[in-house]
């Protein structure tokens, strides 16, 4: 992986991690589904694998690539996104503070409340595009900032330089939540973020066709080393196949995403001029309120965005039903633009507006896209 720090990401993309296989000369790095590896007569590991669990050749070559995608050290993968922030809270001690942002992942507050709850874990929601809030919230216990940006579902951004700052100078660790930037758009970790997750169910696999999550770190710390030992000693693992999968979505990354993301601020430019429309989210437009920050610590601006409809939730939800390309479906980063009414796949306890559609952009025209979006907003 060294020897890749020169190049640019989308070499790395197609070769970090991913020789021309020693053993047969394929160029398509081979799935190795083997659970356990033969000692040699003198007890040796020679290929340095020697029970999946603890690492195989699938998982090693993921984590390499990704490592050299966000310019770190090292990295871990994981079977989901939420097992990277599970991973994370696991190296905190009962009584610790975190603090996170209030428009994080839901799936993060669920994992808090039905997951840690027995640990006595301080977390408090706070509007992290803000770093006065940031350091007026940091108490003698805080341990963790969790980031997400730009953030799940509002697209806040959160200004990385000055609240990584404020972080070390209180001795605090970072962790970025950079799925819907991705490693192409946005390197937390040259403004100051210690680690990075993503969840690789999104656009690093691209495919909607597996579920994974990678941490990855600049320097080895208290929560990387106490992560490594939820991966391997709590079993934390995803298969070889997944590690295959997402590793073979990477290649195409920084073309998708490129083009995802121009097709999003075109939607998001139109959407923003419709009647029908109330406000947009998207980083992209010079009216979204960081959108300098987000041009300074972004190239492109993603494929995610999402809107608020004038009339309403029962408009909101008439429009995802009236979509014909747009699936109605969660999740995002993959092939197939999505559609979702928010609010009702978080549930009772949702804090996003119940008038908010978000949209996860996929890799059809634009122009069928935008047609789709207007014929369904009459
Ligand atoms: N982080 C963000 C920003 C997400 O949007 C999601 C899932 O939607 C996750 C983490 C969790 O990822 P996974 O579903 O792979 O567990």
């Amino acid at each position: 992986m060294p020897s890749h720090r020169n190049k640019h990401i989308e070499t790395l993309a197609v070769h970090a991690g991913q020789p021309v296989d020693p053993a047969t000369s394929a160029i398509a790095t081979p799935i190795h589904l083997s659970p356990t590896y033969e000692r040699t007569a003198e007890g040796t590991y020679p290929h340095g694998f020697s029970y999946s669990r603890d690492d195989n050749p699938n998982r090693h070559a993921l984590e390499t690539c990704v490592a050299a995608l966000e310019g770190g050290e090292r990295a871990l993968a994981f079977p989901s996104g939420i097992a990277v922030a599970a991973a994370v809270l696991q190296a905190m001690k009962p009584g610790d503070h975190v603090l996170a942002p209030e428009d994080v992942y839901h799936g993060f507050r669920r994992a808090v409340s039905g997951v840690f709850d027995l640990v006595n874990l301080e977390v408090s929601y706070i509007d992290m595009s803000d770093p006065a809030t940031v350091e007026a919230s940091i108490r003698e216990n805080t341990r963790l900032l969790w980031l997400e940006t730009p953030s799940n579902p509002l697209l806040k951004i959160t200004d990385l330089a000055a609240t990584t700052a404020i972080a070390r100078k209180a001795g605090i660790l970072t962790v970025c939540d950079g799925t819907f930037a991705t490693p192409v758009l946005q390197h937390p970790m040259d403004f100051g973020v210690d680690m990075v997750a993503h969840s690789s169910t999104k656009y690093l696999g691209g495919h909607s066709d597996v579920v994974g999550g990678v941490l990855i770190t600049g320097k080895d710390n208290f929560i990387f080393k106490h992560a490594r030992r939820s991966q391997r000693l709590g079993g934390a693992v995803p298969s070889p196949f997944d590690c295959w999968l997402t590793l073979r979505g990477i290649a195409t990354l920084p073309c998708r995403i490129r083009l995802q993301s121009t097709s999003a601020l075109a939607i998001a430019e139109y959407l923003d001029q419709h009647a029908a429309v109330e406000q947009v989210f998207y980083p992209g437009l010079p009216t979204h309120p960081a959108h300098d920050i987000a041009r300074q610590q972004m190239s492109m601006f993603g494929g995610m965005l999402s809107f608020l409809l004038k009339d309403g939730a029962e408009k909101a939800i008439r429009v995802a039903a009236k979509t014909e390309i747009f699936v109605r479906a969660t999740s995002l980063g993959g092939t197939h633009s999505l559609i979702e009414h928010r609010a009702s796949t978080e549930g009772p306890l949702t804090r996003t507006p119940q008038n908010l559609l978000r949209l996860s952009i996929g890799l059809e025209n634009t122009e069928d896209l935008i047609a789709d979006l207007d014929e369904a907003l009459r």
